[in-house]
């Protein structure tokens, strides 16, 4: 549900953004209590190849299901964790968790090549830990370390710049995926695309998602064709139309992640589809 502000700014629809304060400082709390009650879980999004409609890899995205009011949106969650501190832990739980389903995954018949992308904040990026902890993850699993891919967003990276490209070449060093999420709804300074070591570049769903504007197509036209001559791959996320599909193909764009495809599944119905052959070509509508 993409809303529209004033002029022709483009904002995602973010819920929760009217929570009240004293609400919010309870729902903090709960937060902090939810890792032990079992309310936080992993959902796997398939990345699917567009040239061939085959699942490549997942995307990793976290749900808080609050006993008392029901699932509540990463939109509202995330930022709530960031402010506290908690997303280091719920990053550490992402992460080990994605990283579990996914050496299980990849032990499927021709699947030991799968991915699995993990959302990384700010405050999990500026831990050194972070390099050991990924360090650790790969030899705990035995994972092929590309098969990892970590998302990271502009503003993070623009946060802290001489800090992030540092560690940025230390994980590129360990081979693991460095991927530029939500491209296009930042700054988007185009030079930190050559200055930071990014493989994969991911264009947000603002520009995929609702009427098909002409402004919208050149963008997309104009991302994938930069991305592919910087040799970085390209995901669309949030395509939801067909002939914007069949564009995406037309650019040679190789992946696309949207409800279009598959809506992000439990660690169970991923499982399932990779088994089944056919579950494994996502449908496209
Ligand atoms: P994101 O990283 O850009 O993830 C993609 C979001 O787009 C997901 O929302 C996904 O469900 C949604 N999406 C994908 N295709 C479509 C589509 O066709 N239509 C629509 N309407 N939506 C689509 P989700 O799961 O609500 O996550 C929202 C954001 O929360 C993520 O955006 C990410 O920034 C953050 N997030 C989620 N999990 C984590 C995590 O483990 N760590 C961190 N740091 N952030 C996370
Ligand atoms: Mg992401
Ligand atoms: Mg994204
Ligand atoms: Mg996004």
């Amino acid at each position: 549900q993409a809303k529209r502000l004033g002029g022709d700014r483009i904002e995602p629809f973010r819920p929760g953004y009217k929570t009240h304060a004293s609400g919010r400082v309870e729902l903090e709390s709960d937060l902090r209590r939810a890792f032990g009650r079992n309310e936080l879980s992993l959902m796997f999004q398939p990345i699917v190849k567009l040239s061939s409609s085959e699942i490549v890899g997942f995307e990793a995205l976290l749900r808080w299901n609050h006993a008392k009011r029901g699932p509540i949106s990463p939109y509202e969650f995330i930022p709530m964790a960031e402010n506290t501190g908690l997303i280091v832990q719920l990053g550490q739980f992402a992460l080990d968790e994605a990283t579990r389903r996914l050496s299980d995954w990849q032990k499927l018949p021709g699947q030991s090549k799968l991915f699995c992308s993990v959302n990384i904040s700010s405050r999990q990026l500026i831990r050194q830990d972070l390099l050991n902890d990924v360090r650790h993850i790969l030899k705990r699993y035995n994972l092929p370390p590309e098969t990892l891919k970590l998302e990271l967003t502009e503003s993070l990276v623009m946060d802290n710049p001489e800090r992030s490209a540092k560690l940025l070449e230390r994980l590129k060093e360990m081979g693991v995926g460095l991927s530029l999420d939500d491209f296009g709804t930042g700054y988007s300074a185009l030079s930190y695309l050559i200055r930071f070591p990014f493989d994969t570049l991911k264009i947000d769903q603002t520009f995929l998602r609702g009427d098909a504007h002409p402004q919208k197509q050149i963008i997309v036209q104009s991302i994938v064709t930069m991305a592919h001559e910087l040799g970085l791959a390209v995901v669309a996320e949030g395509v939801d139309k067909e002939i914007d599909a069949q564009r995406l193909r037309q650019l040679n764009c190789e992946y696309v992640q949207s409800f279009m495809f598959s809506p992000p599944l439990t660690a169970e119905e991923a499982r399932r589809r990779l088994q089944d052959r056919q579950g494994r070509k996502a449908a496209v509508v």
